[in-house]
């Protein structure tokens, strides 16, 4: 391996002295670390909001019901991500359920969507 262009992975400046040096100095490592932590973090934070805003969403759209049918638009209204779903389901009809944790929807004709809970497994 060629040290002779080995960079500091924070600030960027060449490093000198030993070859598995990676950082100038201790604050250049901590600073790369503390980036490194936010930034793996930070989409995970993210697209848990988005999910559990879906799962709100259908949850009280759904109420005590045990289905309903919503319209795209009224779903996007309440700030719906169909971007994001925890899991899917097809039916043997291969009608194709995308849930948020324990609550889903179902896409029907007419942009239509019929939101469902998961039913309990039992095995
Ligand atoms: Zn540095």
């Amino acid at each position: 391996m060629n040290t002779a262009n080995q960079m500091c992975l924070e600030c960027g400046k060449p490093l000198k002295g030993r070859r598995d040096k990676k950082y100038c100095d201790d604050q250049c490592r901590n600073n790369y670390n503390n980036k490194q932590q936010h930034g793996t973090d930070e989409p995970v934070r993210r697209i848990n909001h988005i999910l559990k805003r879906n799962r709100q969403i259908l949850k009280e759209a759904l109420g005590n019901d045990r289905t309903i049918v919503l319209a795209h638009e009224a779903l996007l209204e309440k700030g719906y991500d169909f971007t994001y779903h925890t899991d899917q389901f097809v039916t043997q009809t291969n009608q194709v359920y995308h849930y948020c944790y324990d609550y889903g929807l179902k896409k029907n004709d007419n942009n239509r969507y019929m939101i469902v809970k998961k039913m309990e497994k039992k095995n």
